[in-house]
């Protein structure tokens, strides 16, 4: 496998080893996006603690992320020009990264995502401006705001020396150094050197929550809140002023009241209707979902506000109207660059596998406060604390209209929670239609947006990514079945089948809140992440993050432990195919013998699979038994052509069968699945008549499977509905065994 050189990436690529580092591999920037050149776009600044500590500013240009090495970092002061040494541009998925590179891989170390946002090229394109050396740009982030200037060094000693300064303008400042200002993550909210220790800092947060007083989630507990039909606490409408201490006040925001949770990697932000309905509504707020996904806890439950701030710095109901369209559009980088949303977070439900919701409220709102970024898509509300009628007066003066009191003794519990509004005079402005049904997210988000369609991934038959995405898109309805509930294990070939490929085990940056994920334990113990891709749109997902094969485990939600099939596998790779054929029809009468029955298909590559289905209950054990066994049983009856023999260099011309596919973690490749070989041949379930030495696997490819399938069906369905005696095949099984041994 090697890397594609013509790739904008190929740089980046060639540095990295995609199944060591975390870090995305990246799809290609659109052929299009250079055409005119790059205007505006979005930037990220991280902080990264390689061998030296250094800030790495990322300007978006043509379709890629423009990187400078920063060691000084970003200063405030216009006099204060610092070094900027120019890096291999990084993929723009690189926006959302922030994890630690492991050691040994290039840049090791660990590095945040300090600040985001939007980048205006003040004087033309981009891609004009640094061939001429010298950016000027307005940046509008979470944190840096203005103009600032980037100018390529004359005398550089290898022509990457830029120097970076603030320009003047009304946010320049000679006092404040923001980078100590304000130092941490605006995903997770940790400083580069907690991000090591996240999991001990997430422990801590739950320890404080048990030693506040929080009781164990249960599982009903935990099943409720996950529940997205769960209504937060309702404001009472009163205009009785609370008196005496004991009151904290929240701004009311021209927001969305929403419950957000997190188990896993799995987020869901729950809004309801005026008729008590909710909508889940994270496919809206992706930038929410990647802040939730980095805190260093796995289930987390708030109550809060989604808002967007206007140019002023308010809330702004119609920004997030205006956003809800773009997403709509399916337009998500540009919403999240140009019209970003916070969840300002006003309560705290679960914490871990604490279960906070009886403790008082002052409590809830401290350990939110350590918790949350102090700036970033996530943040705690400030509570406002003092005499009502001063705090109303504030309110006023800012054009805030009212402040929702909240008892601070109080639980969260409807009724005991003791909220009053209370109206500070000021109107409340129009309020927008942030229409989430106009666009179901459920549908219209989940319109997968497939990404350089053009581009070559089978070289010698000219198939592009399109006719992969197509083909997936096409089978889907037959495919689905063999993936639903069932963990699938990505391999992502981004630059087509000549280029590098790597394993998918964990989320990908940008993942969109809808795909879900689960971690599968392993035969050693080890944990592997798997995909769960239960209907259309995740398929199309994967597909066009250029995973070619799907490799499935034989279980099934909700207990991964036990086996619901097995596989032979007759590898010819050393030998013939018709051979495999004898083996494959000599096993169909073994199973018939015992009561089971054997699905074949080609494998995709050059050998066949025998599926035995087995129903559900089974053990792996058992499973792996059978197969061994029968394995042993061909081997005896063929041993001119079949071995089973481990070593490669002792098998000669024989079919490998291989029946070691069977196990809690091991994944064979998927029925109609996409292998990444010449041809683009797909491994394609076959009706036995169709088992003869005659068969040949290069004529089942994407190109051929929707005629075939439109005509033949599936000969495989089978596989799932089967119920077959398995305790009387094992007792059969061992007669024939024994029979021979007599
Ligand atoms: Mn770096």
């Amino acid at each position: 496998m090697k890397s594609n050189d013509r790739s904008k990436l190929g740089d980046y690529r060639r540095k990295r080893d995609a199944s060591v580092t975390n870090e995305p591999f990246g799809d290609d920037a659109p052929a299009s996006s250079s055409r005119e050149g790059t205007t505006a776009g979005a930037y990220v600044v991280h902080l990264h603690d390689a061998t030296r500590r250094h800030y790495d500013l990322r300007l978006e240009i043509g379709g890629v992320l423009a990187s400078f090495a920063v060691p000084h970092g970003l200063a405030l002061d216009p006099e204060r020009k610092h070094l900027a040494v120019k890096t291999e541009d990084h993929p723009i998925e690189y926006l959302e990264f922030e994890d630690v590179i492991p050691e040994k891989q290039y840049g090791a170390g660990p590095m945040i995502a300090w600040d985001r946002g939007s980048v205006t090229y003040l004087e033309g394109p981009a891609e004009d401006e640094v061939a001429q050396g010298k950016l000027h740009v307005e940046l509008r982030g979470l944190k840096l705001r203005g103009r600032f200037a980037l100018v390529r060094l004359a005398k550089g000693e290898t022509g990457n020396e830029w120097l970076l300064f603030k320009k003047q303008d009304e946010h320049a400042s000679k006092d404040r150094v923001i980078t100590e200002e304000l130092p941490r993550s605006i995903y997770s909210g940790l400083t580069v050197d907690e991000l090591e220790g996240a999991a001990a800092i997430g422990a801590a947060h739950v320890a404080r929550a048990f030693e506040l007083g929080a009781k164990r989630l249960g599982a009903a507990a935990a099943r409720e809140l996950s529940a997205r039909d769960r209504s937060p606490l309702v404001v009472a409408a009163s205009g009785e002023t609370p008196r005496g201490e004991g009151w904290v006040y929240d701004a009311q925001l021209e927001g969305l009241r929403v419950v957000a949770s997190r188990d896993g990697d799995v987020v869901s932000i729950a809004l309801w209707g005026a008729n008590g309905s909710a909508e889940t509504v994270e496919a809206f707020y992706p930038e929410v979902v990647r802040a939730l996904r980095a805190l260093p806890l796995t289930r987390i439950v708030i109550d809060g506000e989604l808002c967007a701030f206007d140019a002023s710095g308010h809330p702004s109901l119609s920004r997030l109207a205006q956003r809800a369209l773009q997403i709509a559009k399916g337009d998500a980088h540009r919403a999240t660059t140009f019209t970003p949303v916070t969840l300002v977070a006003q309560d705290l439900l679960v914490v871990g596998d604490a279960d906070v919701r009886s403790l008082p409220l002052s409590q809830r709102r401290e350990l939110l406060a350590s918790i949350m970024p102090d700036v970033g898509f996530l943040r705690a509300a400030p509570p406002l604390e003092g005499p009502t009628a001063s705090i109303l007066e504030l309110c006023a003066a800012h054009g805030i209209p009212g402040v929702v009191a909240k008892k601070k003794s109080a639980p969260y519990e409807p009724k005991k929670a003791g909220w009053l509004s209370l109206s500070s005079g000021v109107a409340p402005r129009s309020r927008a239609i942030v229409d989430h049904r106009a666009a179901d997210p459920s549908r219209a988000v989940r319109q997968v947006t497939i990404t350089n369609r053009g581009k070559i991934f089978w070289p010698d038959e000219g198939y592009t990514k399109g006719d992969l995405c197509d083909y997936y898109a096409n089978v889907a309805d037959v495919v689905l079945p063999y993936l639903v509930s069932r963990p699938v294990i990505l391999v992502r070939y981004p630059d087509g089948i000549a280029g590098k490929s790597f394993f998918q085990w964990n989320v990908p940056p940008g993942m969109p809140a809808w795909v879900r994920t689960l971690s599968i334990p392993g035969d050693e113990g080890e944990k592997k992440r798997g995909f769960l891709i239960d209907d259309a749109p995740t398929l199309l997902y994967v597909a066009n993050l250029a995973c070619i094969p799907l490799h499935i485990l034989a279980a099934r939600m909700p207990d991964l432990a036990q086996a619901d099939f097995f596989t032979v596998d007759f590898d010819v790779k050393q030998s013939e195919l018709r051979h495999a054929v004898t083996l494959a029809t000599t096993l169909r009468k073994l199973l018939e013998a015992i009561g089971l029955e054997g699905l074949p298909k080609t494998s995709g590559q050059s050998g066949l699979h025998v599926l035995v289905p087995l129903g559900r209950g089974q053990s792996f054990e058992t499973a792996r038994a059978l197969a061994d066994l029968l394995g042993k049983l061909l081997v005896e009856q063929h041993p001119d052509i079949a071995t089973m023999d481990r070593v490669v260099t002792r098998r000669g011309a024989r079919v490998y069968v291989d029946t070691g596919q069977t196990g809690r973690s091991r994944a064979i490749v998927a029925p109609y699945s996409v292998r990444a070989v010449a041809g683009a041949q797909v491994s394609t379930p076959l009706d036995w008549d169709e088992i003869t030495p005659d068969l040949d696997p290069r004529a089942f490819t994407i190109k051929t499977l929707p005629a075939r399938l439109a005509k033949h069906g599936d000969p495989m369905s089978g596989l799932l509905e089967a119920k077959p005696d398995v305790a009387r095949a094992v007792t059969a099984l061992s007669g024939v065994v024994g029979s021979r041994a007599r």
